[in-house]
């Protein structure tokens, strides 16, 4: 079993930080980890975010703060990590933010080193992080027509499907988090995204941050999304989201019985 999304941010890099979450994997019975960092927080990606930064004040404060160090330190703790001999499989990748006019620099970035695994992630609409308790609700949910965000969320997904950059697209539902929903029906577009992450040997995830994390009902993806992506025969990886080593693999009984279950 594979946890597919799980962060280390929230430590400097040391073995001994890996190590904690080698021992959660092993508890949970999780043989295999996707571990990975968010661009923002690199100050080569830096560039990727001139658009959001641009947006706002907001925005550039709050990326600013998370923009403070060199991705070469990560590139040495992965380096460290693989020559060691563990017992849960180690994956090292990135989560990147997907800006359909920054393609280019994310490819020549990506070419940089040989990482193991890219996630791509639309966490803005309009250059405007739609995620951000105390600061989302104000810049972007408050200002802008809830169909439209859906709709720009949806478009610039399926132009990063397109874009061939990634091998997994990040939490495809997670712009309900603050349960705000279009008035539109969502069937067609779910559809017409599985079949391109089909065509395209993407993996998608049932990722349960915002259900353990911010209270949503919904563990991972909603029914109706899991029933279209099972339907086209999408692979759908199990992901915890985790931001510190005790929530690796966090409800991955449910998760599994949502995803591999045959129905009555
Ligand atoms: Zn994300
Ligand atoms: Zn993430």
């Amino acid at each position: 079993m594979i946890d597919g999304h799980v962060h280390i941010e929230k430590s400097p890099y040391t073995i001994e930080y890996i190590m904690e979450y080698v021992k959660q994997a092993q508890a949970r019975g999780i043989d295999e980890i996707n571990l990975l960092e968010h661009t923002h927080r690199f100050t080569e990606w830096k560039e990727l975010y001139d658009s959001a930064r641009n947006a706002h004040p907001k925005m550039k404060e709050w990326l600013d703060n998370k923009n403070t160090i060199s991705i070469q330190d990560y590139l040495k703790l992965i380096t460290e990590v693989k020559a060691m001999d563990l017992s849960v499989k180690l994956n090292f990748g990135l989560e990147v933010c997907y800006f359909k006019d920054k393609e280019d620099f994310i490819k020549e970035q990506l070419a940089l080193f040989p990482y193991d695994f890219i996630i791509g992630s639309i966490h803005y609409v309009y250059d405007m992080a739609y995620d951000l308790d105390n600061i989302s609700q104000a810049i972007l949910w408050d200002v802008k027509d809830v169909d439209d965000i859906y709709r720009t969320y949806y478009k610039d997904t399926e132009h990063l499907i397109c874009s061939g950059l990634f091998s997994q697209l990040a939490h495809m539902d997670t712009i309900k988090k603050y349960n705000l929903y279009p008035s539109y029906d969502l069937t067609k577009t779910y559809h017409h995204i599985a079949e391109m992450l089909k065509k395209q040997d993407m993996k998608t995830e049932c990722n349960v941050g915002c259900y353990y994390r911010y209270h949503h009902h919904d563990l991972g993806l909603s029914d109706e999304l899991l029933e279209i992506l099972k339907e086209h025969q999408v692979d759908i990886i199990p992901c915890s989201d985790a931001h510190q080593p005790s929530d690796v693999g966090i409800h991955f009984n449910e998760v599994q019985k949502r995803l591999y279950d045959k129905r009555p």
